[in-house]
C-alpha cells in the first residue's frame, strides 16, 4: 500500500466511524504524524490530499521544514521545551501540547514578536501517568484562565496521549473525561477561548476516538509505517 491508499483508507474509516455515531465528517481532521519521517513522504502524503502534519521533535521540524516543497499545514504535537519554541515561530498553525503557563507565554511572547495569533490546545494527562506531560484535570481551569489573558495565544481546545491498551476500546473512557472537560471549560466562556477542538486518537484507536468527538486525530504509524525507536529532543 503507497502512503496515498493509506491515508484514503484512513479517511474511509474515520467517515465510517462518523456515520456510525452521527457526526459530520467535515468535522474531524486527519492530521498525519511525520515524524522521523523524510520529507519525500510528507510530499508524496500531500500529493494524495493531506493538507495537516504533525511534528514532535523541534530540531528535526528545524531541518525538515525547508526540505518540503508542498505548501502544508504544521501543527507541532510534541513535549515542548520553553527555550525552543522560538524555532516554531511563525511556522506552526497550532500547537497541541502546551502543559504548563510558563511554555504559554513563551509561545505569547515569540508569537507577539510577529504580531500574529497562534492556536494552542491545552494538553491534558488522563492516566495521571508520570512520564508523560500534560496538565491534571484538576490544575486545568487555572491553566485555560491564565492562558486566556494572553494576547497572543488562542485556546481552542483540548488534547490528550492516554495510556497505550491493547484493546481501543479500553481507551474509550479517557476520550469522554476529555470531551466532558472541554464541556465544562466552554461553559467558563473565557475571553479568547473556543473548545472547539479535541485532538485525540492515533493509529491504534483513533476510531474510538472520532465516535467520542475527536476533531484532530493524529495518526503516523497507519499512515506512514512504523518509526525506528528514537530519543526525544
Ligand atoms: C507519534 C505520535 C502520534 C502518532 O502515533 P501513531 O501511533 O504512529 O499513530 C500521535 N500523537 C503524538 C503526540 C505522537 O507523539
Amino acid at each position: 500500500m503507497s502512503i496515498a491508499d493509506n491515508i484514503a483508507e484512513i479517511r474511509e474509516r474515520i467517515e465510517a466511524a462518523c456515520q456510525r455515531s452521527g457526526r459530520e465528517a467535515e468535522e474531524v481532521h486527519l492530521l498525519a504524524v511525520s515524524k522521523v519521517k523524510p520529507a519525500t513522504d510528507i510530499d508524496a502524503a500531500f500529493a494524495g490530499g493531506q493538507v495537516r502534519f504533525g511534528e514532535s521533535y523541534v530540531q528535526e521540524f528545524a531541518e525538515k521544514v525547508d526540505q518540503v516543497s508542498s505548501p502544508v499545514e504544521w501543527h507541532f504535537i510534541g513535549s515542548l521545551q520553553t527555550n525552543k519554541v522560538k524555532y516554531l515561530r511563525g511556522k506552526v498553525a497550532m500547537i497541541h501540547s502546551v502543559d504548563r503557563l510558563s511554555l504559554a507565554k513563551e509561545i505569547d511572547k515569540q508569537w507577539g514578536k510577529i504580531e500574529t495569533p497562534i492556536d494552542i490546545l491545552l494538553q491534558v494527562n488522563l492516566g495521571e501517568e508520570e512520564t508523560k506531560s500534560g496538565t491534571t484535570a484538576e490544575e486545568l481551569e487555572v491553566l485555560a484562565r491564565d492562558c486566556s489573558a494572553l494576547p497572543w495565544v488562542r485556546v481552542r481546545g483540548l488534547m490528550c496521549l492516554p495510556p497505550w491498551e491493547a484493546d481501543p476500546e479500553d481507551v474509550r473512557p479517557h476520550f469522554q473525561q476529555l470531551k466532558e472537560l472541554s464541556i465544562r471549560l466552554a461553559d467558563l466562556d473565557l475571553p479568547q477561548t473556543r473548545m472547539d477542538h479535541l485532538s485525540m486518537g492515533m493509529s491504534h484507536d483513533f476510531e474510538v476516538a472520532v465516535e467520542e468527538g475527536a476533531t484532530l486525530v493524529r495518526v503516523g504509524t497507519a499512515i506512514f509505517g512504523a518509526r525506528p525507536p528514537k530519543v526525544a529532543g
